[in-house]
């Protein structure tokens, strides 16, 4: 089956994203990465355009978009076009989204009434926290990691956490811990101690260190350290059952989401190109004809694989999604990162010189691509392929596909 064309619906809702995005986001994304400042305003934009509620429920107030709802590509659309802007707001607001979906998805009712509510009518934010790389890099002083006690009430959790966005902004978070220690989601020992914890930022035991945070790129998706000091997280605020987020791939349903972001920012770099040669009038320059074409016939391929990704969750295709947004996922990285270095080429060497969206997309692609290792991802596509066990979540070397299924392909 192939994807339908958007309706009128889904069209103004992707046309209202372009319009806020064009008239205010954009305007601010240079403030946010010189000033490594979380982006306030540009969420209080999306959220008075009820699009921070994109996947959100409408019996709650939302929009009712999502992969389970016969719609996720209106949603990756959005976000494309936020990150067209600014690709470190998109970051923020997909760490919101994330959080939107898994409660939509695994929270009870009780707890969709008193955090939607929160996110509907008062604009809250949220994030979902991992990031517990185990790996010391050369020069790193501490460990990172969290630690989890359980008792009757509740759980404490006693540690530090890293590229946590939206830090400073984020009025929520779902951590994801273990009580089996650290490694968060990513670097988890074991599948089944997993937990998902919605912890209220509020409390005073929870501090951000923003020394931590001097990036290339992604500058205003303010993605800090964040410490836990015996912090306490209610019974009430954990979301599904131990090891849900890996046994379900929940994994697999935002990682084309990622694509969307890197789609958009390669997007705004061809236009900045477009803009450029137009200035120069070099359209009949046979270099630039040839890298537009291939810079056109790249964003079309990618557009082409994310439209068909959220086909195949939209009908319920789930294993041939989740291999499509990983294959996506793959090709997305290495087509966008060629139309950026495309358009540096057309542009020359004053495009790389501040202000300009294209030197401020150049770092932000490049660094944001690393959230996986795309080595890693490729192995997982050909291992799928093969029939051979994998890990279709993290894309880790020699860790089997840890989803209670134990399944042998996707
Ligand atoms: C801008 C940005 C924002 C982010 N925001 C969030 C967020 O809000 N929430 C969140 O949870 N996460 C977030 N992530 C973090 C992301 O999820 C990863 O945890 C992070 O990219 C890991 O950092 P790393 O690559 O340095 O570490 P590592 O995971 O340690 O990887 C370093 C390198 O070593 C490789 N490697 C690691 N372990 C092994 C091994 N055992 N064997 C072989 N190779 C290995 C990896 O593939 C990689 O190439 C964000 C990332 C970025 C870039």
């Amino acid at each position: 089956m192939r994807p339908q064309s958007p309706n009128s619906y889904q069209q103004a809702l992707v046309a209202k994203a372009r319009e806020i995005a064009q008239a205010r986001l954009a305007a601010r994304a240079d403030h946010h990465d010189r000033e490594m400042v979380f982006p306030k305003e540009s969420l209080q934009d999306l959220s008075e355009a009820g699009l921070t509620a994109s996947l959100v429920d409408k019996a709650f107030g939302g929009l009712g978009l999502g992969h389970h709802r016969g719609d996720i590509l209106t949603h990756w659309l959005i976000v494309k076009e936020i990150a067209k802007a600014d690709m470190a707001l998109a970051r923020c607001f997909e760490g919101h989204a994330n959080a939107m979906l898994l409660i939509d998805c695994i929270a009870d009712d009780a707890q969709k009434a008193r955090w939607f509510e929160g996110v509907v009518n008062h604009g809250h934010n949220w994030a979902v926290w991992s990031g517990e790389p185990q790996v010391v890099k050369p020069g790193q002083k501490q460990r990172f990691g969290t630690y989890v006690k359980e008792t009757t009430d509740g759980y404490y959790v006693d540690g530090s956490k890293v590229f946590c966005s939206s830090a400073p902004g984020a009025d929520w978070a779902i951590l994801m811990v273990s009580t089996k220690g650290p490694g968060g989601a990513r670097h988890a020992t074991s599948a089944q101690d997993l937990i998902m914890l919605a912890c209220d930022l509020r409390d005073p035991s929870v501090t951000v260190d923003d020394s931590w945070w001097d990036p290339m790129g992604m500058k205003g998706s303010v993605s800090y350290l964040v410490r836990f000091e015996e912090t306490f997280i209610p019974k009430e605020n954990l979301i599904g059952t131990p090891g849900q987020y890996l046994h379900e791939d929940w994994q697999t349903r935002f990682t084309p989401q990622y694509t969307a972001t890197f789609l958009g920012g390669a997007e705004a770099a061809y236009e900045y190109a477009l803009a450029y040669i137009q200035k120069q009038q070099s359209q009949q320059d046979p270099y630039v004809q040839h890298r537009i074409g291939k810079m056109a016939i790249h964003l079309e391929t990618c557009r082409m694989w994310l439209a068909r990704t959220a086909h195949l969750w939209e009908t319920g295709e789930i294993q041939e999604a989740k291999l499509a947004g990983n294959s996506t996922r793959y090709l997305v990285e290495q087509l966008t990162m060629e139309v950026v270095n495309h358009a540096i080429h057309i542009c020359g060497a004053r495009s790389l010189i501040r202000p300009s969206a294209l030197e401020r997309i150049y770092r932000d692609l490049s660094f944001y691509v690393r959230h996986d290792n795309d080595d890693q991802v490729l192995a997982m596509v050909g291992k799928a392929n093969l029939g051979v066990a994998h890990d279709a979540s993290f894309f880790h070397a020699g860790k089997e596909d840890r989803s209670a299924r134990g399944r042998a392909s996707l």
